[in-house]
């Protein structure tokens, strides 16, 4: 069997031969992009590729080439051609996913599918509140594209980079303001490795009037199974919009006390319970998340980060309602609640009947980089948007993202746990949490740390690991990963994984596509 490095001429020994001008390999063994999509949209720069390598943890992964298709059928031609040769690959949508990979991919040697250049919004419905996008959208073109058609439905926005994926987030389950961004989903069109394309949901069928409106065409609902997964690439989507409120509130809330903390969730859980507050329009951040935006590490005294990781708590959220007095009286009630816990809540109207009031204009998709600011935690200084490049500036960064049950003692046990498993490898606790709705939790903790070499690197994915073991210790787990990175401690597969890898191999039969994304091999 041909090895990979022998075909990648990674070892530098194989008598592969390329052709700078053209990019075409002249391997007789290795394939020949040029035949497949343009010699301009085929990188193989050894200083390019090492960019693509990079990542906010771990080692560099080495990467053999960058391919950027300019249509689905060219990246149906690149894994036809990839599985043929054995090549491993990774998609990339935007790669604005610092702290769970950035760009880089599993295996060294790997081909960088990007698919930055796929940015065709190719039907719009403003009635239903639909548009079909391409990997290469991001939430700003979304966002503009919108706004431009005065429309009456927004894209949930995230924390994260404007220049993300709205396709990509949505199938790596995100968080976003307001609405279901895994639920957003639907009718998924996805090139498989060995170059077959299949439909899902109802555009898979004859029925024209449904495409697109939800994800129960009959039989299993198969989305989830490209959801965090390495079994295809997805190359359109139909993404369901969140009707823009005509009425909202925005408020915030504090407390200072991690005994306060079980009393503030429970008075969240009751308002979700009611109905007062909707899933996924809250955020709980703790003090060093809050101070991380603002400052980096060097600017605060030890005392005040001390206090930050588990003594502060700044909790934001929406409030909707169909009309502005019944807007008023939830707002009213949800205010009396939280204070009512120890909170310091405070809350202000910010559109009425469809019309923002002067100077709010933007608070509600209309995405931004601002909390980029926290990836620069440990580092001397933050730079301005336009300069940041988390991975060429070496931050130190992964993710850990844990679910909870919606309870505030959990999540406060979990809060003293992880601060002091953190200590030891000098990271501070810095987490956010949101609600699917009033029965859980999803946290995300960001380990941040100074790189000085390997030996950094080695001691964050031990804190990785170590906060990882003592959340499973408590009953929990991740509900989403950065590549590369185990979701347990457990060494045997679980029967599931089992049975995904079998999943695996029927449309991937030689394992090139992103081979072990979510420990499916
Ligand atoms: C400070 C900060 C705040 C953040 N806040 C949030 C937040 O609020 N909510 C949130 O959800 N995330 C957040 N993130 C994480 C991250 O920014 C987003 O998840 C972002 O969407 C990832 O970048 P991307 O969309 O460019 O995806 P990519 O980097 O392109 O891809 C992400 C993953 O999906 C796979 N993939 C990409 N495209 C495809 C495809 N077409 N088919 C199959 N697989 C594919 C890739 O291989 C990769 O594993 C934050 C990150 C930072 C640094």
């Amino acid at each position: 069997m041909t090895q990979i490095s022998e075909l990648t001429g990674l070892n530098g020994d194989t008598g592969d031969a390329t052709d700078m001008a053209t990019g075409a390999r002249s391997s007789a063994a290795g394939p020949v992009w040029s035949d497949i999509i343009e010699p301009g949209n085929i990188v193989l720069d050894a200083d390019q590729c090492g960019a693509w390598g990079r990542r906010t943890f771990g080692a560099d992964k080495a990467v053999s080439a960058i391919l950027r298709p300019g249509s689905r059928h060219e990246v149906a031609a690149i894994l036809r051609t990839a599985t043929m040769h054995r090549l491993p690959v990774h998609p990339v949508s935007r790669g604005a996913n610092w702290g769970m990979g950035s760009r880089a991919p599993f295996e060294d040697g790997s081909v960088i599918l990007d698919l930055s250049g796929l940015t065709v919004i190719s039907d719009y419905d403003p009635m239903q509140g639909l548009v079909r996008v391409e990997p290469g959208v991001t939430f700003g073109m979304l966002a503009a594209y919108l706004s431009e058609r005065e429309s009456r439905y927004f894209v949930p926005e995230i924390g994260g980079s404007p220049e993300a994926s709205v396709l990509a987030n949505a199938l790596d389950r995100g968080d976003g303001a307001i609405g279901d961004r895994w639920a957003s989903l639907g009718d998924l069109e996805v090139v498989l490795a060995d170059g077959r394309t299949l439909e899902t949901g109802y555009s898979a069928t004859k029925a024209y009037r449904l495409k697109g409106l939800h994800s129960g065409a009959a039989g299993p609902i198969v989305e989830g199974l490209f959801s965090q997964s390495n079994l295809g690439v997805v190359v359109a989507a139909w993404i369901r919009l969140e009707p823009m409120p005509g009425n909202l509130a925005v408020f915030t809330s504090r407390i200072d006390g991690l005994d306060l903390l079980p009393g503030l969730i429970s008075a969240w859980r009751e308002a979700q319970f009611a109905g007062a507050i909707l899933g996924r329009s809250v955020t709980l951040w703790n003090g060093v998340k809050y101070l991380a935006r603002e400052n980096p590490r060097s600017s605060y005294s030890e005392d005040e980060v001390r206090l930050a990781e588990t003594d502060t708590w700044h909790l934001s959220g929406y409030l909707l309602a169909e009309d502005s007095t019944i807007l008023g009286l939830r707002a009213d009630r949800v205010v009396q609640s939280f204070n009512a816990a120890g909170a310091a809540t405070s809350g202000a109207i910010v559109r009425t009947d469809g019309v923002w009031r002067e100077g709010c204009e933007g608070l509600l998709g209309k995405p931004s980089p601002r909390n980029l600011r926290t990836v620069y935690w440990s580092s001397d200084s933050i730079p301005g948007f336009e300069d940041m490049d988390p991975d060429a500036d070496r931050c130190g960064l992964l993710w850990l993202c844990l679910a909870f049950p919606f309870d505030g003692k959990v999540l406060a046990e979990f809060v003293q746990c992880a601060a002091a498993v953190l200590r030891p490898y000098g990271i501070d606790l810095n987490i956010g949490v949101e609600a699917t709705s009033f029965r859980c939790l999803l946290s995300y903790v960001s380990l941040s740390y100074r790189r000085k070499g390997e030996e950094s690197d080695t001691a964050a994915l031990d804190a990785y690991r170590a906060l990882l073991a003592e959340a499973e210790r408590m009953g929990l787990a991740p509900y989403r990963l950065a590549n590369g990175l185990a979701k347990t401690t457990a060494t045997e597969p679980s029967s599931l994984q089992t049975y995904l890898e079998e999943i695996r191999a029927v449309g991937d039969p030689n394992g090139i596509l992103s081979k072990g994304r979510a420990g499916i091999g």
